[in-house]
């Protein structure tokens, strides 16, 4: 008889597993996975159940309280995957269990305590003085939830009282928490349903009166204008009909009215050729890549087997199709009477893949997005944890939906560093992703145009298939072998020096642009903001100033702390003067904001309408959806932006891509810069040329011999990825070896100093004790952002086999442990 639980409680600084004992009246009620209070101390704390045990590991153990949802809060997949997390990024499983976890549930799930006979007096004799006062309170106030109850009970364990109190038949206790309530929000739409001739034809005959034809005529012409559903109250205000005319164009199979569910799309009604095909439910023709690529993941779903033959990297260049495939998948998977996860890296850039499943699984689909409500949200996580929703999308934390039974996992745009989360607890998305598909035995797919290194290098070693769709999807018309991306132009930004240009914008750029505003298309202008703590090169022969002890490049601080420092091994100096190389005194500090360019932008082409779309001008809700939409409108010329310009945006109108400074992240002292900048460009460069129109980029660097942006620009991942895993196995950083970075973070710069120092020396004593003759310790060193928020960090990392194993079970408190970390910064 298991009479026993293990919980994991979660109170803020105290995350671990304890055992409780079974009450009578809870034996059978509870399982794994169900959300509980215990006494905790002194206090009361909520739990969940991990399992159910016949001997627990203590000698005295305490009764659980109560039973907060009689449904379990965790699948036990999520059990399971909770665990393993836990153990391979060496979080305390706890904090994993509360990322799973609702943020509303704490407050929602509750007990409700009611008087059984509230006539009857308080007969027990042996009522204890906490007995005799709960009696009263509910008889005074009735029923009460045990929050309520708290408040009357100031620092009084009452709940023991009330468990006695329960056995003995005085009360009743009853979990309660409400069923989910709001339901998604439905708007009616409109949409064309024969041929524009077919309709054309009709027009006539639409009315008896002039007014009601005319009505609904006009009615029927915008229709006729835009294929895609449109909201009726859009119809009626632009036509001037009514509900009554729509519904007899529908009855005469004109158009259809359908119920839509609520998505504010940024991007509108602009679209590109086939919105026909998109927004029906019908799957589209393959491509023979597609195809391919689809019948070998289809298999997967059949035969359950091998986990490395459930798990895909879909590489296929911007524009490839692969949205459709993930369609598919998710269509097989829930025909099989299963649930999807779909990750993407910010849903609110996204809206076109949103929309392509919001109109393939009607009703089925959950979105998980910063703009839902605690309550909206937690609804969607009960909605998912009754199998209502069969596709879940969302960022990382939709990963946590808790559906019943996943058949499949996607992740697109896996390369995306949004799918790390870089603060405690630290853990990869995409790699939990892999490991919830093997523990649900779920097909995974991960997507990309740029896979990280890893990711690439892990499918060649087999423990994953690769699938290619090397074309965008419009170049399979034509029998060229053009693989359908734009050209990009290269610009040696120190010949622009030479020949006396110190603007931002090169010659190249500027006629670029200037051609671009004359044909009223569109223009996209990137800065990669991750330089804004910069490097220092010669703006005359592009030599970048480096460490002399190991030719890391030396960053630019203004922090106070000297202003060059190499961040391997601490050497610092004072900006130089001269160029160590060609002696000229044009050695800078290389950092460049946004709103400098648009300035130089709008200095050179007063009359264009510029866009800012950074930190800046996001902050402010909705903003993400608000620029994009003007953009998308063509309400602006030229978007001016960071990183989010990568996020697979699809925006007919855009021609021309300019880089304008490419170098910016490619001398950090990170093995991942490399990697990151090529991603990033190429991405970036893929934003151009998506329709008809065509496009092209236009990349300006001060370094155009370097790998990273020969490959980006010619779309050359192979190549890359060829020579980055030479770099990366000379210098033994990953996929060669792994690492885990210790962070410590002080006000107090010489604290943080110490702390970092006696960690290495107790690492480096374990090394050693432990013989681990492959494993290394590089640090201690400040961080390269040195100073964050008033904290001093410095770092510590760990390179070696499996160096993570060497803190397994140690006491790393107040330390930042991240394993695998995406970035050495
Ligand atoms: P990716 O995700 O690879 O960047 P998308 O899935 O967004 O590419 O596809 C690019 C465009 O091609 C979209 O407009 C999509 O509707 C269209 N598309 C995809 N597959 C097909 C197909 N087999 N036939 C016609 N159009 C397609
Ligand atoms: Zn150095
Ligand atoms: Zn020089």
């Amino acid at each position: 008889m298991n009479s026993f639980a293990r919980i994991a409680v979660n109170i803020p600084s105290v995350t671990g597993v304890f055992d409780y004992r079974l009450p009578p009246e809870l034996e059978g009620k509870i399982g794994a996975g169900h959300l509980v209070t215990v006494p905790f101390g002194r206090q009361t704390a909520q739990g969940v159940v991990l399992e159910l045990i016949a001997r627990p590991s203590v000698a005295e153990t305490k009764p659980i309280l109560e039973l907060l949802d009689p449904l379990p809060v965790l699948t036990g997949c999520q059990i399971e995957l909770a665990r393993q997390l836990a153990r391979t990024t060496l979080n305390p499983l706890a904090a994993i269990i509360e990322l799973m976890l609702p943020s509303g549930l704490g407050q929602q799930a509750d007990v409700l305590y009611t008087l059984r006979n509230s006539q009857s007096e308080i007969r027990n004799q042996q009522s204890t003085a906490t007995q005799s006062r709960l009696l009263k309170l509910l008889k005074e106030k009735g029923a009460l939830r045990g929050r309520q109850i708290d408040r009357h009970f100031n620092k009084v364990d009452w709940r023991k009282a009330a468990q006695v109190l329960v056995r003995g038949g005085e009360i009743t206790s009853q979990s309660i928490l409400p069923p989910p309530t709001v339901r998604p929000k439905f708007i009616r739409t409109a949409q064309l349903a024969v041929p524009p001739e077919e309709a054309e034809a009709a027009l006539p005959g639409l009315g008896k009166t002039a007014a009601t034809l005319s009505r609904r005529q006009s009615a029927l012409r915008l229709l006729m204008r835009d294929p895609d559903a449109i909201d009726v109250a859009w119809v009626y205000a632009e036509s001037g009909c009514n509900l009554a005319d729509l519904q007899e164009l529908d009855e005469r199979g004109l158009i259809v009215l359908h119920e839509t569910e609520i998505w504010r799309d940024p991007l509108g009604k602009i679209e590109s050729g086939e919105q026909g095909t998109e927004h029906g439910n019908v799957p589209l023709e393959l491509t023979p890549d597609q195809q391919y690529a689809w019948d070998t993941i289809q298999k997967a779903f059949q035969a359950s087997s091998n986990p490395a033959e459930s798990l895909f990297l879909l590489h296929g260049v911007t524009g490839s199709g692969k949205t459709e495939i993930y369609l598919r998948a998710a269509a097989e998977a829930i025909r099989r009477g299963r649930q999807a996860i779909m990750l993407v890296p910010e849903i609110a850039i996204t809206p076109q893949m949103v929309r392509r499943f919001l109109a393939r699984f009607p009703g089925q689909v959950g979105l998980i997005h910063s703009r839902l409500s605690p309550g909206e949200r937690y609804d969607t996580w009960r909605r998912a944890r009754l199998g209502l929703l069969k596709v879940i999308i969302g960022p990382r934390s939709a990963l946590f939906a808790p559906l019943p039974a996943i058949g499949l996992i996607v992740a697109d745009e896996c390369h995306d560093g949004s799918y790390y989360q870089s603060e405690p607890p630290f853990y990869h998305a995409v790699e939990a992703a892999k490991t919830y598909a093997r523990v649900c035995d779920a097909v995974c797919i991960l997507g990309s145009a740029t896979p990280t290194i890893q990711q690439r290098f892990q499918s060649e070693a087999g423990a994953s298939l690769r699938l290619e769709l090397p074309k965008r999807i419009q170049f399979y018309d034509n029998a060229s072998d053009s693989a359908g991306l734009p050209p990009v132009s290269v610009v040696d930004m120190r010949d622009e020096l030479k020949s006396g240009r110190r603007g931002i914008f090169s010659q190249v750029l500027v006629d670029a642009l200037e051609q671009v505003l004359k044909k009223d298309q569109q223009a996209i202008l990137f800065l990669n903001r991750r330089g804004t703590a910069t490097y220092v090169f010669c703006r005359a022969c592009g030599t970048v100033a480096k460490c002399p002890q190991c030719d890391t490049p030396l960053t630019y601080h203004t922090d106070g702390l000297p202003d060059l420092r190499c961040h391997r091994c601490g050497y610092t100096r004072k900006m130089p003067e001269k160029c160590p190389h060609c002696a000229s005194d044009q050695m800078r500090a290389y950092g460049l904001g946004s709103e400098k360019v648009e300035a130089d932008a709008l200095a050179l082409f007063p009359s264009a309408r510029v866009l800012r779309w950074d930190w800046e001008t996001t902050r402010q809700k909705d903003a993400h959806e608000i620029i994009l939409g003007h953009f998308a409108a063509h309400r602006a010329d030229i978007l001016v932006g960071t990183q989010m310009l990568a996020k697979g945006l699809d925006l007919p109108l855009v021609t021309l891509v300019g880089i304008v400074l490419a170098d910016v992240g490619l001398n950090l002292p990170d093995p991942f810069g490399a990697e990151r900048s090529f991603s990033l460009l190429t991405q970036v460069a893929g934003r151009a040329g998506r329709s008809a129109l065509g496009g092209r980029v236009v990349l300006q660097t001060f370094q155009p011999e370097h790998y990273a942006i020969q490959a980006a620009s010619r779309h050359d991942y192979a190549g890359f990825y060829a020579r980055e895993l030479d770099e990366r196995r000379k210098l033994g950083y990953p996929p060669f070896s792994r690492l885990v970075r210790l962070e410590y973070r002080a006000f107090d710069p010489a604290r943080a100093e110490a702390e970092a120092r006696s960690m290495a020396a107790r690492l480096s004593k374990d090394i050693l004790t432990e013989a681990r003759v492959k494993t290394d310790l590089i640090g201690p060193v400040p961080c390269f952002f040195a100073k964050m928020g008033g904290w001093y960090r410095w770092q510590v990392v760990l390179r070696g086999p499996d160096p993570a194993s060497l803190l397994q079970g140690k006491s790393l408190a107040n330390w930042r442990v991240e394993v695998d970390p995406v970035s050495l910064l």
